[in-house]
Parts: structure tokens; sequence; C-alpha cells
């Protein structure tokens, strides 16, 4: 089988290189652009720069020298679409030829500089590593064209099965062999073509069905030039794919496929690599080490833990649970605040939990159409209890609402912590999942591992919990207040996470009926969840926090 590929935009991520270079040329300013660190990037798309460019006087030309610059002197700024890397190597573990067939001019329009194009794109290649033959292809497998018809006659006349490109005129010239399957890369599904695929991860789908252990050992292989004897899918690690790897030499590491980072900027490789190598270098070794990850595979190599799952939780798990954020606790008064960036979702004031669970009830929101008891519960029940928690917490807010925790304050958290991370080994705990570590307010740690729907502590235990949070934090004068002002609103975003599977069941895939049954199944249980969640919020709002 051979494949031919596209280069600009199909494999080069240019999607926030065209605002980066749009500033950095001074083409446009960002002056008014609001941005949030706790949302998804909102870099302004090319399409948007576009538009706006050329609505401007002289548009056309600025444009023009605008795309001249993204794609030469300014490639730095790109990236490699996410998937590419785990699809060349897919073509090679199954044998599969890949050529790069590209149109692209010599020099940019209007580029004074004159910057060779093909030039730059051949070293932005190879600065990802992707030309040094790991990946299957060789300088010589590019090629470059300086029309659209003869990069079609180059498909022609390699014969390959497969096209992927994200233009569809691409498609549409004459010469395009009849015989060449199309794969329309659509990433913004902007084209209503049944060979449209919006991400590479959904390439890789169609084309070889899913990844194999043989593909995962060819990562290993790739990364840390040693060779594997058998891979393993373990099952049940959250959103990510979990392997047990087994080397030659008797090594065993755990390999993380992380999901699709395509439309989520939350770059949990990057974030999850970062924070087990600091956490290590400064002496906590429960954690596990990390060995190896790219990031253009999207995969992680870390150490093997052997150990098992805490089913039921004693009094004593929970003071070791308490030790670990100990430990993070006094890392933390010794960290700068620029050497990590905010854990994902964090809330530093009042407000920004408030605008959290905002922006979680319209996301949900917009699913409730399709279903009359969610929408009944969301409009009325949630929407009453917001209400009333929310107003008490303002009311009793230490300081203002919406003021921002100080940085001598803040915790290095996990966020995501509780038993569902941690494993009992035989040198004691083992704590995982690092994928949206930062800094955060401690009290929403403290508060999301009582409210965790996925563990079941006892009355007592949440006492011992809270007791130890308090110590821990004792030089944090707002904490305790903070805690009961904030545990309401807290609980309001678990009940939203837990309807988060309302959000997954209108996409575009048609599901069986065994299937839909199912779905309808788990959303009527987790609504019942969050329905039950709710009460407790209520009788907290009337007593105050029992475990006190
Ligand atoms: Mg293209």
């Amino acid at each position: 089988m051979i494949i031919g590929i596209d280069l600009d935009n199909t494999i080069i991520d240019y999607r926030n290189a065209f605002w980066q270079t749009a500033l950095a040329t001074g083409i446009l300013n960002d002056t008014g652009r609001k941005s949030d660190s706790n949302k998804k990037d909102t870099f302004p798309s090319k399409n948007a720069i576009k538009s706006y460019l050329l609505c401007r006087e002289n548009g056309d030309y600025q444009w023009e020298a605008l795309q001249g610059q993204v794609y030469g002197q300014y490639i730095h700024n790109a990236q490699i679409f996410p998937g590419v890397a785990n699809f060349l190597l897919h073509c090679k573990v199954r044998g599969v030829k890949v050529y790069i067939i590209s149109h692209k001019t010599e020099f940019g329009h209007h580029d004074t500089s004159q910057t060779p194009l093909r030039e730059e794109a051949l070293n932005f290649l190879k600065q990802n590593d992707l030309l040094s033959g790991d990946y299957g292809i060789q300088e010589k497998d590019v090629f470059f064209f300086d029309t659209r018809h003869e990069k079609v006659n180059k498909v022609k006349e390699l014969k390959c099965s497969y096209f992927i490109d994200d233009l569809p005129e691409v498609f549409r010239e004459d010469n395009f062999p009849k015989k060449t399957t199309k794969i329309l890369f659509d990433i913004q599904s902007e084209h209503a073509m049944n060979c449209a695929r919006k991400s590479w991860q959904d390439v890789n789908k169609f084309v070889f069905k899913q990844t194999e252990t043989d593909d995962i050992a060819m990562y290993v292989e790739k990364g840390i030039n040693k060779k594997v004897k058998s891979v393993q899918i373990i099952k049940g690690r959250g959103n990510s794919s979990v392997y047990k790897i087994e080397m030659n030499s008797g090594q065993e590491y755990a390999g993380k496929f992380y999901p699709d980072p395509t439309f989520d900027d939350r770059d949990r490789l990057a974030k999850e690599t970062k924070a087990c190598r600091f956490l290590h270098s400064y002496g906590i070794k429960s954690i596990p080490e990390h060995i190896w990850s790219d990031t253009n595979l999207n995969f992680g190599l870390f150490e093997w833990i052997n150990g098992k799952e805490i089913v039921e939780i004693t009094d004593d798990d929970v003071n070791r649970a308490a030790e670990f954020v100990t430990s993070l606790a006094k890392l933390s008064e010794h960290t700068s605040n620029k050497k990590f960036p905010l854990a994902s979702a964090a809330c530093l004031s009042g407000q920004m939990i408030e605008e959290q669970i905002r922006d979680r009830y319209a996301t949900i929101r917009e699913f409730a159409d399709y279903n009359s008891e969610l929408r009944r519960f969301l409009e009325n029940d949630f929407a009453h209890t917001f209400e009333t928690v929310l107003s008490k917490s303002k009311k009793l807010w230490p300081g203002k609402f919406e003021e921002q925790l100080s940085h001598n304050c803040q915790l290095l958290s996990p966020s995501d912590f509780g038993f569902h991370n941690i494993f009992l080994t035989k040198d004691g705990f083992k704590f995982f999942d690092f994928e949206y570590f930062g800094w955060d307010d401690p009290v929403k740690l403290t508060c999301d591992f009582l409210l965790h729907p996925g563990m079941v502590l006892s009355d007592k235990q949440k006492t011992l919990w809270l007791e130890s949070m308090k110590e821990i934090f004792s030089n944090d004068r707002s904490f305790s207040q903070r805690l009961r002002t904030s545990y309401g609103l807290y609980g309001l975003c678990w009940c939203l996470i837990m309807l988060n599977v309302f959000t997954d069941s209108h996409g575009e895939k048609i599901i069986s009926v065994v299937e839909k049954n199912k779905m309808e199944q788990k959303q009527t249980k987790q609504l019942e969840k969050s329905k039950k969640m709710l009460i407790h919020l209520n009788e907290t709002h009337k007593n105050g926090l029992t475990y006190e």
C-alpha cells in the first residue's frame, strides 16, 4: 500500500501560527483580546484573521504577506498536527510506504527577505524528527510542485492508494486518479463530504481501524532504543489508554497514550511529564518515575507500579493521603509561581468557581432540550440551589469574592486527587495521574476529596481529612472560612460534572439500539447521582458542614 499526504495544514498545523506571526510581524495587535488561562486557548483562527484582514484597506496584500511569513521565516510558530507521527509509525509497522506531496511556491508573496519556503518546510520536518527515517520517510520522499495539477500528477504516478489533503479542490482536479481513495483532512468540519475526517485520530481509525499493541511497541522502541518483548493494554485509567510494557531485559514500564489533543489545549502529557520530573527531583518518590515521552506521539513512558487499588478505605489510608498533601504543601512554599501554570480548572477566587459552574451549566443546558427530566432538574432544582448557595457564599466569603488567593497560600495540586488515583504497593502508597497538575487553592483539593463520586468515605474519615487539611494549611488564616463558603459551590460543580454523560449523546455517530439503551441507562444513573448530591448540598446549606 502507498499513501500520499499533503504538507501545509495537513501535516503542519498552523492554527496558532497565524495569530502569533501576525503579532510578531505587527500586522495585528492583541489589544482588547481577553485571555483566560482556565479555558481552551482561544487564538483567532486562520479564517478569522483572513476575513478580518480582507476587510481592511490593502487587506489582500497583508493577507498574502502574512501567509508568506507563516510558511517561511515564522514556520517555527507551527507544530506537527497531533496524530501525524502516530499515523506514520502505524504505516511503518504495516509496511505502508508514505510520500509527502505538496503544492508550494519557492518564495512567499511580498517577502522581501526571499525566504525559501520549501527549504524552511524541510528544515521544520527535520527539526521535528520526521525525516530521520525513524518514521519511514526521508527527504527523498518529499515532493514540491508549483501547481496543483503537477501535484496531482505525482499522486497518480506514485499510484497512491490513499491521498490525504485539507483542500477539496485537490480532489476535484481532472487528473486526480480514480483508484486513489480521497481523505479530506477537515479539521473545522467545513465541508459536507463523505471523505472528510476532522482529526488524525479519525484518519488513523479510517485507514487502520485501531491502534495495535505492535504500534505501541514501535513507539517505545523508537523512543528508548531498546527491544520490547510484550505490550498489554490495561483498562480503566480515565480517558487515557494505559499499556503494560515488558522489555526484553525484563524491565517493565507503564506506557500512557493521552486523549487526542487536537481540540484540547490542556496538554496533559507535558503537564504530567513536568510534574513527575519535578516532584521526583525534590525527593517525592511516591509517584511514578517519568522515563521518556514524545509530544508528537502524545505518548509517555513511566515506571510500572506493582500495586493494587484501594477498595475499602481505612482511617490510616486517609492519613497517608494527607501526608502526601503535606509534602506537596512544603514543596509549594519554596516554589516560584512562575515554575508552573495554574492547575486545570483551578479556582483561585469565589468568582472563578461561580464562572466554572455557569460554564458547565451552559454546556449541559444545550443538551437538555432533548431530555425533559434533565431540563426540569437543571432549571428548577439545580438553578434554585445554585442561587441560594451562591448568595450565602458571597455574603460569608472571607475578603472579596472576586479577589484571587495570594500565591503564598496556593498549593501545587494534582487536581484530580483521591483513592481512584492511588495504588497500594509493598513500599506504601503510589500516587499517579498528574495530567492537571498546577497551582490551585488547597480548599479545592480538600473539597474535591470529600465530594468525589468515585470514593466512599465514612463521616469519621471525612472529619479526619478535614482536621488534617486544616492543620497543614493552618498558616492560611482564611482556609476554614473559604472551605465553609466554597464547599457548596464545588459540590455544584460535581453535580454538573456527573451530567457530562449527556453531552456525549448527540454526536454525528449513528449508534445501535443496544448502545443507545446503554447510554440512556448511564444517563439516568448519573442524573440520579447528581440529584442525590444536590440533596446533600441543600442539607449542608441548611446545617453547615457537619464533618467539621
Ligand atoms: Mg494543504
